[in-house]
């Protein structure tokens, strides 16, 4: 079981490496060198489920080509149109995905956001009643 310390422990560990611009393992579910389920593909997005689910949905939704976005806060104005499309493509796989009464759509940013892979990824969770405040 993976305790909320642990997930920010490993993300406290990945920011040290963030601006390393190394792959990610995102990068080999992308090439399929990795296997992923995956549930939605197109030319610019992929979305596929989140290994460690926190609903009984839960899938993520990434650029193909990471262009500098290795996190939300690195965005830039020629990173408008993509922004736009992998929340759209998050709207359409949710639909596909049956999440008629809603779901939580989470960008983690940085430490502090808890961030653990730094290659720009949507989470979509849903299938149960969310909270708020998140932890
Ligand atoms: P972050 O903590 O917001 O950066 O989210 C990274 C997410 O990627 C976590 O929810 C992990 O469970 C998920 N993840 C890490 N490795 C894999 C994988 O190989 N397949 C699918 N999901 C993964």
């Amino acid at each position: 079981v993976r305790t909320m310390a642990s997930e920010v422990e490993r993300a406290q560990a990945a920011a040290a490496q963030a601006d390393s611009g190394a792959p990610t393992i995102f990068d080999k579910i992308i090439s399929k060198e990795i296997p992923a389920q995956v549930i939605y593909e197109d030319e610019e997005a992929l979305a596929f489920r989140d290994i460690n689910p926190q609903g009984p949905v839960h899938f993520l939704v990434i650029p193909k080509v990471r262009n500098g976005l290795t996190q939300l806060s690195k965005a830039k104005e020629e990173h408008k149109p993509l922004l736009g499309h992998l929340l759209y493509v998050a709207a359409q796989v949710a639909k596909q995905e049956g999440l008629s009464q809603g779901y939580r759509v989470v960008v983690n940013d940085g430490p502090n956001g808890c961030q653990s892979v730094y290659h720009l990824h949507l989470h979509i969770i849903g299938g149960r009643q969310m909270n708020w405040p998140p932890g």
